[in-house]
């Protein structure tokens, strides 16, 4: 079978794969060990691996912290700034409607302690407005939370110029660029944000893995608050062993994100191409989610006119690995919470599929699976 589902999680990287065995075999030291070698070793690979994920966004290596993922990532920077906006007045969240859970669930628990939650929709384009989310910054504005890229439709998000605005503003900037680090990379260079949550696995790295990135504003890292006590790993914020082959992992991943972001860029083109000109030759109805000018290459979100999702993706499921949305939120009999703020009606909610694809999708492969697919939802109709 064909598996399409890339946004979910991808292969991991046989380069990677190698660094990481090297690492569990021969590497065995605790990198907090001071009183002897093997500890100096651990220590090496961890912080040339800080290195490699801080060169894809040309920030400071002391700006990487390593967490187990981008959920934990978020979880860190909203509900790490908890008590410094109890304590300063500021219990004014902002975020939109298109964040994934890890992000939406956490800014919404906020309300249990005052903190007033202002969540922005898309429109049909699957885009926020910028103005939109600017125009609701006030004094009390602690953080706002916005995406880069949306795991269920790939539009790319406004990013660039609500950061612009909000330097220069006490509110802190978060962005959930799990579905862009190592993709947009020139892109995200650009963006002025203040704290940033990406996870390994999205970028042909190992599952478990990911970063938080803290960047200074005013001249001071955030005061996110640690919320586990242990000991001082990760500068206290995020205590534990640090999982140095995990991390050798993600470090490897995020150079090669780098090396060869243009080549798979163009690589996903022709994917895409590819997809597009199958749906277009086969004669079905259908339709594509978003405004696709603010589309990634790597990811469509697609309906057949009458042919359920369910009915395809389980007459499909021996062949090819597709989806309806987030695996998250996979529990597929409710409604993508995603394209019901973009305000797409029932039935083509229903009718929807996510395909995303990368590195290792063959293209006569994606064209046979694909046209199989399309054979199959034609009976569907
Ligand atoms: N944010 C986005 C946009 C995602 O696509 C994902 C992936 O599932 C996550 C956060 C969570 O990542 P993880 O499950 O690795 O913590």
């Amino acid at each position: 079978g064909i598996y399409l589902d890339y946004n979910a999680s991808s292969p991991i990287d046989e380069r990677v794969l190698e660094t990481m065995v090297d690492v569990y075999r021969n590497k065995y030291g605790n990198s907090d060990s001071r009183t002897h070698e093997y500890g100096d070793e651990a220590r090496k690979i961890v912080e040339a691996a800080r290195t490699s994920v801080a060169s894809v966004l040309e920030i400071n290596k002391n700006e990487v912290f390593f967490t187990s993922g981008a959920t934990e990532s978020n979880n860190m920077v909203i509900q790490g700034l908890r008590e410094y906006g109890m304590e300063n007045g500021k219990k004014h969240i902002i975020t939109t409607a298109i964040e994934h859970k890890a992000v939406l669930e956490s800014v919404k628990s906020m309300s249990r302690y005052g903190f007033e939650v202002e969540i922005v929709d898309p429109d049909k384009s699957g885009r926020v407005s910028s103005e939109d989310v600017i125009s609701r910054v006030c004094d009390d504005t602690l953080l706002v939370c916005v995406m880069h890229v949306n795991n269920e439709t790939g539009i790319i998000q406004p990013i660039k110029e609500i950061g612009d605005f909000l330097a220069e503003k006490e509110a802190f900037f978060h962005v959930d660029a799990t579905q862009s680090f190592g993709k947009l990379v020139d892109e995200l260079r650009e963006v002025k944000y203040d704290t940033l949550a990406m996870s390994a696995h999205k970028i042909y790295g190992p599952q478990g893995i990911g970063a938080l990135i803290l960047r200074k504003k005013h001249y001071k890292l955030p005061p996110i608050k640690n919320l586990m006590f242990g000991g001082q790993q990760e500068r206290g914020l995020r205590p534990g062993t640090v999982p140095i082959a995990l991390v050798a992992g993600l470090g490897k991943a995020s150079e090669l994100s780098v090396l060869e972001c243009d080549d798979l860029k163009k690589h996903n083109k022709e994917c895409k191409t590819i997809i597009l000109k199958l749906l277009d030759e086969s004669g079905l109805r259908y339709g594509l989610n978003g405004n696709q000018e603010y589309c990634v290459d790597s990811t469509l979100s697609l309906y057949i006119e009458g042919v359920s999702s369910e009915a395809l993706m389980l007459a499909t499921k021996q062949f090819c690995g597709i989806s309806n949305g987030a695996a998250c939120n996979s529990n597929s009999y409710k409604l993508s919470y995603v394209l019901e703020a973009m305000g797409l009606d029932a039935d083509t909610i229903e009718s929807t599929i996510r395909i995303s694809w990368g590195r290792n999708t063959e293209l006569k492969e994606l064209e046979e699976s694909f046209n199989a697919l399309l054979q199959v939802a034609k009976e569907l109709v």
